[in-house]
């Protein structure tokens, strides 16, 4: 189990209302403004309701930092645009992902149900958050959806030692009429950095095969692998090959940044790095299996569910949503002490 997924040692418990009430008390204090805060506090609840502690509130104190360094903009106006029939384009104004996605969603829903297929390139935006959000509500609008961002060059490509790709993680969320979509949201690195960062915080190691130290060695020491060592991508060359290409998605093709360009432009305030964002979404409906295409895949679903020991991806999540409305988000009073401090101002 990722560290991020562990309960935190020392908890205080939030019910989910306050943890967005603090979130957007800390940003708005940081000098966002109400609906930027608000994006972002949609984003950062989402996670804490789902118990995806790397990317709740731990996340607020980053985001608070390039509100103050000014590396992001809190007062951001995203604008969406159409550049091709089925291709939108969102120039997010240097603010966070979570309004600028937000301002994409719906031309990104009309063009695929218009041509079948669609995608959306969004620029100028700080991305780190979980992107299981976004596909999860195209597949509640009845698409496939994908998406994927790069971040800072913390992973090495297979066979090297210097880290070029972001831990560059892709989501897939397939849609179930009548229940909850099938997601997966992974980080092409072992483990997400959030994850590292929190086992570093709560004094925990993790697995073999996260990352190297100094010397290229392979360590459990989460500090030896943020310190100087490196991340390694998942499966090893395969792992190696999803992480570069989507550098080349969300770089190259979409005229945005590379990792190691977003670091050659990042202040180092410890918020997220400056990047683009690219999302597909496709109308199984427009794919030549208009009436059954939802049963078909209920068939894979059911037979994998038949071998003991198997869930489908997202089933956590599903089932921890239903447990925090009553029992409250969990985050370590260390943090919450944090958080009171940014909400003063
Ligand atoms: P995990 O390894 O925790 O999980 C990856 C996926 O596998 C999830 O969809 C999870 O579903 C699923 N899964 C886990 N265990 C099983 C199982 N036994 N059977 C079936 N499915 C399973 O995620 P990562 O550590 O790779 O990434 C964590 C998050 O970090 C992601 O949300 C990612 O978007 C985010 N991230 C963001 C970055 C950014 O810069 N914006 C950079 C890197 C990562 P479930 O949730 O149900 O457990």
């Amino acid at each position: 189990m990722p560290s991020g997924h562990q309960p935190p040692k020392d908890p205080i418990t939030l019910t989910i209302e306050e943890v967005h009430a603090l979130a957007t008390r800390c940003l708005m204090a940081s000098g966002a403004d109400a609906e930027n805060a608000r994006a972002v506090a949609d984003t950062v609840t989402a996670a804490e309701r789902d118990i995806c502690a790397s990317h709740g509130l731990f996340r607020i104190p980053g985001y608070c930092a390039s509100l103050k360094s000014g590396k992001a903009n809190g007062n951001a106006r995203p604008m969406a645009s159409q550049i091709a029939p089925s291709v939108v384009r969102v120039d997010g104004d240097g603010g966070f992902a979570p309004l600028a996605i937000e301002v994409g969603r719906a031309p990104l829903i009309e063009a695929a149900r218009a041509q079948g297929v669609a995608s959306l390139a969004i620029n100028d935006i700080h991305h780190f958050a979980a992107l299981w959000p976004e596909t999860q509500a195209l597949a509640e609008a009845g698409l496939v959806g994908f998406a994927f961002t790069a971040a800072l060059p913390y992973v090495v490509s297979a066979g090297g030692r210097t880290p070029i790709f972001g831990t560059n993680p892709m989501s897939f969320a397939w849609p179930r009429p009548g229940k909850d979509p099938m997601v997966f949201d992974q980080a092409s690195s072992t483990l997400a950095r959030g994850d590292i960062q929190i086992a570093r915080r709560d004094g925990h190691s993790v697995p073999l095969g996260t990352g190297v130290d100094t010397d290229g060695k392979d360590t459990t020491d989460p500090a030896a692998i943020l310190d100087g060592g490196a991340q390694l991508p998942f499966g090893g060359y395969k792992g190696s090959a999803i992480a570069m290409m989507v550098e080349l998605l969300t770089g190259a093709l979409i005229g945005d940044k590379f990792s190691f360009e977003a670091q050659a432009v990042d202040n180092g305030d410890g918020g997220p790095p400056k990047g683009g964002e690219f999302m597909l979404a496709i109308d199984p409906a427009r794919h030549g299996d208009a009436e059954g295409w939802a049963a078909h895949a209920e068939l894979l679903f059911e037979r994998m569910l038949q071998d003991e020991g198997v869930r489908l991806p997202a089933d956590r999540r599903h089932a921890n949503r239903k447990l925090t409305p009553t029992q409250g988000a969990q985050i370590p009073a260390s943090l919450h002490e944090t958080l009171a401090g940014l909400a003063e101002g």
